[in-house]
């Protein structure tokens, strides 16, 4: 067996470790998994590195100079003065010490070489124990800044103690990793909290400033350690927590507009979700109503019909203040804490509507869906894939059929339409797959049942729909298939398989002339797809899809 010596790097230990690893059965999964991590390219780069560190630190390296960014000021300042008759070389080092980037490193350089790391905290008060003899005590020092510390706390109502209620993830707490949920609060800054109302110790907080010292029983059990939760969420409403009477702590809210994504850092908490807004620059995270939440809100209100009327009209049970948080944010708040409820409310999909209609129906009975969150991933588009769908959405007057087959018309090597299913007898020169796929009615019900159609409805006694299959078919061909469908069916299709190009054709209202146009009916407004619609405009939804 390889023997390490003491000079071993980290790198050939690991390497030696991983070649000991023998799979035996009762460990298969540990040991595979172990082999995984050690076997990551970050894993070995970053060890690189360690020991490029390690060789540098026994170096002693000592800066040569303290200031490099006025070195590099005065370097600019002399090849500025001599830039009439400068080299190539002198500008391009002109424009180098110009980059931020540059500056910034210098910068950096400057302070790390001065060892002016600032703030310094002072040392420990030293009679700490002597308050909590019996009791193990946490003394927590943080720098904050005018940034609220990113935690919430509630009164234990059985003990009275003030604990820590939530901690935000990305907040100073959080980015600290020395306060957590369940924590119980002392002092801060030497001032005791045990009598003090939840609002004077928001306020203590929110006006501490620089260096804050918490004292803290820490939880017996951790029960704040975050799991990894990556969730992107399109919100499909508006959000304002200011306006929220359930929010346990309004001043930690997250307001959104309909249509942001969101990412959901956490759900340990199934009513109140962390998300951050993509796109944001602030990274610490804020409270939204979880999905589950949200439907039972929407669901009390519709059910008490004051859905789109103001909340304020009349309030549902879970709309009530229940339990409080506060936050080290200014101001009192009224929060309650919802905890606890359970998804119940579910729109049976497999319910239709007792009798098919004329025109399209779409396939999931979802027409009370609930407006919360859709779920979105990033759409990056992956070399050689499969062409992705073109959905046409609109009104009657959009003339949907025809800018469909006007499409297709116009480039039949690129899009195509799916074959459509029907009922009704074949007719003469009619020839099956090619205008329709004849199936009896009853196979026709039998996919219906099994959702397998987009959209379908009824004419003259026979039924007519576009099925999943035979928008597959078309993609499988390496084409874009082009289909229009009524908005609620936009949920099955709006899936990794697909990734919809969701296109809204808007029909254009003409005046009322007196003389006919003098310009053809169609109208060419060319999409990013080269649809040339009717008289219609579109407007194209590329977002991510789930
Ligand atoms: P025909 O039987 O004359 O071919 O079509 C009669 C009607 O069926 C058409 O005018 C059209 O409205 C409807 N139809 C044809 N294909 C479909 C389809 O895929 N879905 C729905 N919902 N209706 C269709």
């Amino acid at each position: 067996m390889p023997v390490l010596s003491e000079d071993s790097g980290l790198h050939e230990t690991l390497a030696l470790l991983t070649s000991q690893l023998s799979p035996d059965s009762s460990h298969r999964e540990e040991v595979g998994f172990l082999r995984d991590v050690f076997s990551e390219r970050s894993l070995s780069y970053l060890m690189k590195i360690h020991e490029m560190l390690r060789c540098y630190e026994q170096q002693s390296p000592s800066p040569v100079l303290h200031s490099a960014v006025a070195l590099a000021e005065d370097v600019v300042e002399e090849l500025q003065a001599a830039s009439a008759q400068a080299h190539s070389d002198e500008r391009e080092l002109l424009q180098l010490l110009a980059t931020p980037h540059l500056r910034a490193m210098l910068m950096v350089h400057d302070t790390v070489a001065q060892k002016s790391f600032d703030p310094v905290l002072p040392p420990l008060p030293d009679n700490i124990d002597e308050d909590f003899e019996e009791e193990s005590v946490k003394i927590v020092r943080l720098v904050k800044s005018k940034e609220p510390l990113g935690a919430t706390i509630r009164r234990d109502e059985h003990t009275g103690a003030v604990v820590v209620a939530r901690i935000m993830r990305g907040g100073a707490a959080d980015r600290s990793g020395l306060v957590h949920v369940g924590d119980e609060l002392r002092e801060v800054n030497g001032v005791a909290v045990l009598h003090k109302r939840p609002d004077e110790i928001s306020q203590i907080l929110a006006q501490a400033q620089g260096s804050i010292t918490l004292k803290i029983i820490p939880a017996t059990q951790e029960g704040d350690r975050f799991k990894e939760s990556k969730v992107f969420m399109r919100a499909l409403f508006h959000y304002d927590p200011r306006e929220d009477r359930a929010i346990p702590c309004q001043e930690a809210g997250l307001p959104f507009q309909r249509g942001q994504v969101l990412e959901v850092v956490s759900q340990d908490d199934p009513t109140w979700w962390q998300a951050t807004r993509v796109g944001d620059t602030n990274l610490r995270a804020g409270l939204i109503p979880s999905k589950q939440f949200q439907e039972r809100r929407l669901s009390h209100r519709r059910a008490a019909g004051t859905l789109p009327s103001p909340p304020s009209l009349r309030k549902p049970p879970y709309d009530h203040p229940c339990d409080s948080e506060t936050c080290d944010h200014d101001g009192h708040l009224k929060g309650h804490y919802v905890a606890g409820l359970r998804r119940s409310f579910r729109l049976g999909c497999r319910e239709r509507p007792a009798g098919l209609q004329d025109g399209k129906a779409p396939a999931g009975c979802e027409a009370l869906e609930l407006p919360t969150y859709e779920e979105v991933a990033r759409y990056q588009p992956q070399p050689g894939e499969r062409p992705r769908l073109a959905v046409l959405i609109g009104s009657l007057g959009a003339r949907l059929q025809e800018l469909k087959q006007k499409v297709v018309a116009e480039n039949p090597q690129h899009f195509s339409v799916a074959v459509p299913h029907t009922t009704r007898p074949r007719r003469g020169q009619e020839k099956e797959g090619v205008e329709y796929h004849f199936v009896s009615r009853q196979a026709f019900e039998a996919d219906l049942q099994h959702n397998r159609f987009l959209e379908h409805g009824e004419y003259k006694d026979h039924l007519y729909g576009t099925s999943l299959g035979a928008v597959r078919a078309v993609v499988a061909k390496n084409k874009v298939c082009v289909v229009d469908v009524e908005p609620e069916a936009l949920k099955q299709l709006r899936t990794s398989e697909f990734r919809p190009y969701v296109i809204f054709v808007k029909p254009v209202v003409q005046e009322k002339r007196k003389t006919p146009p003098l310009s053809p009916a169609w109208e060419d407004t060319s999409g990013p797809l080269g649809l040339n619609s009717g008289p219609c405009t579109c407007e194209a939804d590329g977002a991510p899809q789930s």
